[in-house]
């Protein structure tokens, strides 16, 4: 179990690997698992936006 990095939630990773992009049940954030020991998450990167480089 974790926190959403966005809006706190509690998250529950146990069934989730790295590299897995998953949507926060609170505020549809898609989150990103990082590592699983221990569990870390992090806002996924929008690959649809164009930051112009
Ligand atoms: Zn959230």
């Amino acid at each position: 179990m974790t926190n959403c990095p966005e809006c706190d939630a509690q998250v529950d990773c146990g069934a989730m690997i790295a590299g897995e992009i998953f949507p926060c049940r609170d505020c549809g954030t898609e989150l990103e698992v990082l590592a699983t020991a221990p569990i870390t998450v992090e806002r996924a990167p929008k690959e649809a936006e164009d930051w112009g480089e």
